[in-house]
């Protein structure tokens, strides 16, 4: 039996994996897919997730971008510098970094193995796969959007929202472009890759959108992609909808799982390893016997992370209802990009800037 088993080996249960291993508990992760995983990220990261890793990251990030283009409705483009590099990481070389981190202080990884069903019985976690059957006494979701854990342990399930993504070989350059407008309430991102490039769309607002891969298409025909010969996939997003509950008894969520995708920038990666970091340090506290470690969890990513989304969502709500007229007063601006890559960064919180521009206007 192990101490946890962790679902799902993207970067929040690969970051708890390495956390619980490091303290010497006994660690399974169990993933359906093949390794390195194939899931989108365009590799823009934060540098703020070194923080909660012990290893030197630099392998993995191909190039620091120290300027970004924005477009609305692919005119009006507008390039601005940024103090702050933006990380572009190669994806697949973070991920295996931060599993044979793990590996090498003792987790066990399990791969092509798809969690089918949990049942708690007399405090230990019986999980049946598509192999054999394990068991565990703690367990940490980190099923990514649209998993079933947080159905099956009984949680409201997120709203998903839609994402797709294009990867292409058929266009180069290193230029890193934001485009406002051609997705009504979203965006499409189109990021350099050292084969290529990924152009994203994400509909940050609307969950109904059917024709999210045509709008892609079209913009990327319009890049000067061939989209006969570009890799086009949609994915789930969930995104932070207000505070949940992240702990029971003898589970946490983490990750994606946990929707704690900013909802304005739609940035996963940071608050993934950010709670995966704390999913293993509240589950060790536990298994070293503390009594108040499962409501920890939950008040901790309350504390460092639902604070500022709250501001994050309410700008996000008005942001994406007037996109137009946000990409004219403040897209544009170059502080607006100094102040985002500062929030990216963990320098800055959304909480700071609202307060600022409330003093501004309530100078007494
Ligand atoms: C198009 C696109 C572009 C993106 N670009 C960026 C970016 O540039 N920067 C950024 O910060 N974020 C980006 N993201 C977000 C980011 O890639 C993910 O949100 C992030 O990987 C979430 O990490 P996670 O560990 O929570 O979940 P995931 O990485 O989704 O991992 C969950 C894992 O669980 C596994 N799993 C699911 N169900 C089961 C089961 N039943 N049994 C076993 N295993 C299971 C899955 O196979 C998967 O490997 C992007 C997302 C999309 C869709």
């Amino acid at each position: 039996m192990f101490d946890c088993i962790i679902v799902g080996a993207g970067p929040a249960g690969r970051t708890a994996a390495d956390g619980l291993a490091k303290h010497r508990h006994s660690v399974l992760v169990v993933e359906k897919a093949s390794l390195p995983c194939n899931q989108p990220c365009s590799g823009d990261v934060s540098g703020a997730i070194a923080q909660w890793l012990d290893f030197d990251l630099t392998p993995a990030i191909w190039m620091k971008a120290n300027k970004i283009t924005y477009t609305s409705k692919m005119a009006y483009l507008v390039q601005v510098p940024i103090n702050s590099p933006m990380w572009m990481v190669q994806q697949d070389v973070l991920d295996d970094f931060l599993i044979k981190q793990s590996q090498k202080i003792g987790a066990e990884l399990r791969r092509f193995t798809q969690v089918k069903g949990i049942k708690l019985k007399h405090y230990v976690w019986e999980v049946k796969t598509n192999s054999e059957p394990v068991s565990g006494r703690y367990l940490i979701a980190a099923d990514g959007a649209g998993g079933p854990m947080t159905k099956w342990l009984g949680w409201k399930e997120p709203k998903v929202f839609l994402t797709a993504s294009l990867a292409t070989r058929s266009i180069k350059g290193n230029a890193i472009n934001f485009d406002f407008g051609t997705i009504k309430k979203g965006f499409i991102w189109s990021f350099p890759k050292a084969d290529g490039y990924s152009l994203s769309i994400a509909a940050m607002r609307c969950d109904k959108l059917k024709d999210i891969k045509k709008i892609l298409t079209d913009y990327a025909t319009k890049c000067g992609a061939d989209v006969r010969v570009s890799n086009l996939r949609e994915h789930p997003l969930s995104l932070w909808n207000g505070d949940r509950k992240l702990h029971s008894q003898n589970a946490r969520l983490a990750g994606d799982a946990a929707c704690l995708a900013d909802p304005l920038s739609g940035e996963v990666i940071r608050p993934a390893i950010f709670s995966g970091f704390n999913a293993a340090q509240a589950i060790d506290r536990v298994l070293g016997g503390a009594d108040n470690a499962k409501e920890q969890y939950t008040e901790s990513i309350a504390q460092e992370w639902d604070t500022d989304m709250v501001w994050a969502s309410r700008l996000a709500k008005a942001f994406y209802q007037f996109t137009g007229a946000a990409y004219r007063a403040g897209v544009k601006l170059p502080m607006t990009t100094q102040l985002m890559s500062k929030i990216l960064c963990g320098e800055l919180h959304y909480a700071d800037i609202a307060n600022r521009a409330f003093n501004k206007l309530m100078p007494f």
